[in-house]
């Protein structure tokens, strides 16, 4: 039996000490904890790993998205767009021309509401035209949209509904308006051949497609596919741009002076100042390329400077041969927001011994209408500095002779275009005399530019005009070339009576 017992006992144990019996309950509850730690700590990670999972997936919306518009925005449509463009289509750019101007007019909160409303135009719209209807908003006024499976001609049509459906008017807050747009449309073609597929393709489709909405603003039609030659514009703007500096500095820029002659006397009076760039790859470039791609970029500050030194630099060294010339200068709408400019005009008259009433600042039209708030000020402490101030390219621009009456301007110069047709349109010429008249009556001098031909010279001197310029006269010519001009013109000497006054030149 003993041995059963004995078995049992080892079995059932025998009745336990009362401190083993202790020691046995704190491990079961050690245990008991552990184990209730490790499930807590498994539900947290879990909950944890749920917040992450959803942080990060607001983290990646947010991300590829555009929190104003819930469109996709830059990074999004990259993404999104490369599927359904991968069997080729286009991708539009639209720009929202409107925008800058509600914000302005109508505050910014409206401009939200106003840009809300486009995209979601533009998100049903690209649905519309786009199976997959994948639309982003790039920038405040800019947006994109795949137009898949489309070729170059397709596309065009497609931009152009698109367009239609943004234009219809707008009501926000109680204020309708129409929002005109401006759409470029890049198209998969043959020279993305070598680009891979996905988002590096879209990238490029997207580059592509803002050339064509830069040529958009070129003037013309509002919708524009890309083609490679919008391309080489792009890249030769660009090459102006980052070489305008270092032409001044090489003195690749350069002055030219085209004569102004009074049409009572037929003398030389003065120039005009025009500038010039000597390119060594692109050779000759006129103002007319290189001077708005500097006008967008702020860089006109610097050419002002250059022509106004240069300018000056020459009316002194015509004053010291006896001549006094005056010189006209272009002044562009950004140097007028300067509200240093007049400061630095009166230093430069100042360096090279030059009276204030010898420079002429030539404005345009749009340019005094358009800033006026900004540049009033200006316009009037370079008056007070005894500059001459004229008002260029009149009757191209919005603004009335009556405007002008508030501008200080002594002025205005009848825009060529006029001029040139004279010769053969009589509504041109009813223009001219017109603007003649009505300078007079506001006290202003009248200059007409573009004067080819002889008659039309006659014809102005009989309307009273009291200035011409123009090719009858002399092409601008540069600096030397003028100098030798001036020297085959007869001469004459001093004021009738006086021993030794200026040089008279007779045109
Ligand atoms: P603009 O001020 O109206 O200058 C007159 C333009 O008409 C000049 O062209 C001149 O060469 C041209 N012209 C003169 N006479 C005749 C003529 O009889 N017939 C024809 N068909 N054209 C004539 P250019 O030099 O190409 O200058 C173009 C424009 O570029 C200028 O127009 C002016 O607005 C701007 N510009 C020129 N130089 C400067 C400058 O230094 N600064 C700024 N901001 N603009 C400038
Ligand atoms: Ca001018
Ligand atoms: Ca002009």
């Amino acid at each position: 039996m003993t041995p059963v017992r004995a078995a049992s006992g080892a079995l059932t144990g025998t009745p336990l000490e009362p401190g083993v019996l202790a020691v046995s309950a704190v491990l079961v509850l050690l245990l008991a904890a552990a184990v209730a730690a490790l499930i807590v700590q498994r539900v947290r990670r879990r909950r944890h790993d749920a917040d992450a999972r959803a942080l990060a997936e607001r983290l990646r919306r947010d991300a590829y998205h555009d929190a104003l518009t819930g469109l996709l925005n830059r990074e999004g449509f990259l993404h999104a767009a490369a599927g359904p463009l991968a069997e080729g289509g286009a991708v539009a750019v639209v720009d929202l021309v409107l925008l800058g101007a509600v914000n302005d007019t109508l505050g910014h909160a409206r401009g939200e509401v106003f840009v809300r409303l486009a995209a979601e135009r533009l998100g049903a719209a690209g649905a519309a035209v786009a199976v997959d209807g994948v639309a982003a908003r790039l920038e405040g006024d800019t947006f994109a949209v795949v137009l898949p499976r489309v070729d170059g001609h397709d596309a065009h049509r497609a931009a152009e509904t698109l367009r239609e459906r943004l234009l219809a008017p707008y009501v926000v807050e109680g204020v309708r308006f129409e929002a005109p747009v401006v759409i470029g449309v890049a198209a998969d073609g043959p020279w993305l051949a070598d680009v891979p597929a996905g988002a590096e393709r879209t990238a490029a489709l997207l580059r592509r497609a803002d050339v064509a909405l830069a040529a958009t603003r070129d003037g013309g039609a509002p919708v524009r596919c890309y083609e490679p030659s919008m391309g080489e514009r792009a890249a030769r703007r660009l090459r102006l741009i980052r070489g305008f500096s270092a032409a001044v500095a090489r003195r690749d820029v350069r002055v030219d002076f085209q004569p102004v002659v009074s049409l009572g006397e037929r003398t030389v009076i003065g120039v005009e100042a025009l500038a010039r760039w000597d390119h060594p790859e692109l050779g000759l470039l006129l103002p007319d390329e290189f001077v708005p791609v500097l006008e967008a970029t702020g860089q006109i500050g610097e050419l002002t400077s250059f022509v106004l030194d240069e300018a000056l630099a020459a009316a002194r060294r015509w004053l010291d041969r006896g001549m006094r010339l005056s010189v006209a200068v272009n002044v562009a709408v950004a140097n007028l927001g300067n509200a240093g400019f007049p400061d630095e005009v009166a230093q430069l008259l100042d360096a090279h011994r030059v009276p204030a009433e010898l420079l002429t600042l030539e404005l345009t039209e749009s340019g005094v209408s358009s800033e006026r708030e900004v540049a009033l000020p200006v316009l009037r402490r370079l008056h007070a500095l005894g500059c001459r101030l004229a008002v260029d390219d009149f009757g191209t621009g919005q603004s009335s002779l009556a405007h002008l009456r508030r501008l200080p301007v002594d002025q205005v110069k009848i825009d060529k275009s006029f001029v040139l047709g004279m010769g053969t349109e009589y509504g041109d010429v009813a223009v001219v005399r017109a603007i003649v008249e009505m300078g007079h009556t506001l006290g202003l001098q009248v200059v007409a530019e573009g004067v080819e031909q002889a008659a039309v010279r006659v014809a102005l001197a009989e309307m009273g005009c009291d200035v011409a310029q123009g090719y009858l006269v002399s092409r601008p010519l540069p600096a030397l070339g003028f100098d030798e001009w001036l020297d085959t013109l007869d001469v004459r000497q001093g004021e009738p009576g006086t021993a030794a006054g200026p040089r008279t030149l007779i045109a």
